[in-house]
């Protein structure tokens, strides 16, 4: 809110270029997805879609992740803390730079990675959410039932939620 699009358009545009000036040591590099790679300490993009603001804040929320050096974590709920940093700090740079993020989009983000994190953290035998033993594993504390999960990345998929 507050921010126009034409607002938006512009920035995305040159968004990158700020960004390494703001960020010099932060690397950025085409791909297919927004995304922080700690293996590679690269920032990872796709085309810009110079119409959709969320491109705008998808590229300081991977930034934010590079400034904070989120390298690793050992557990979902680590990882969900640190989405939630990388946005505060997203909010910050995006500041610096005139450009507004909407905080439901913000929302949205998080809300993808709590819904994901229940899942994985719901005992498969009786329903009980329960708590994580070690990057890939969950134990039941009410039924003892132990199931293992894929390993958690940076990289998710943002827009599951709405098409
Ligand atoms: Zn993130
Ligand atoms: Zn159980």
């Amino acid at each position: 809110m507050g921010v126009t699009n034409s607002q938006n358009r512009l920035m995305a545009h040159k968004l990158i270029d700020k960004l390494k000036t703001v960020a010099p040591d932060v690397q950025f590099d085409h791909g297919n997805y927004f995304c922080w790679s700690p293996k590679t300490q690269c920032v990872i993009y796709p085309s810009i879609n110079d119409t959709d603001p969320s491109d705008s804040w998808s590229l300081l929320h991977e930034t934010a992740h590079a400034l904070l050096g989120h390298n690793d974590y050992k557990t979902d709920l680590e990882l969900l803390v640190m989405e939630s940093e990388a946005w505060d700090r997203a909010v910050q740079i995006g500041a610096e730079l005139g450009i507004k993020i909407d905080p439901d989009h913000i929302q949205d983000c998080l809300d993808t990675y709590r819904d994901w994190l229940h899942k994985r953290s719901t005992c498969p035998t009786c329903g009980v959410v329960s708590l994580q033993i070690n990057a890939t594993n969950y134990r039941c504390h009410n039924c003892n039932t132990t199931w293992s999960v894929s390993s958690a990345r940076f990289c998710r998929p943002y827009r599951l939620k709405r098409s």
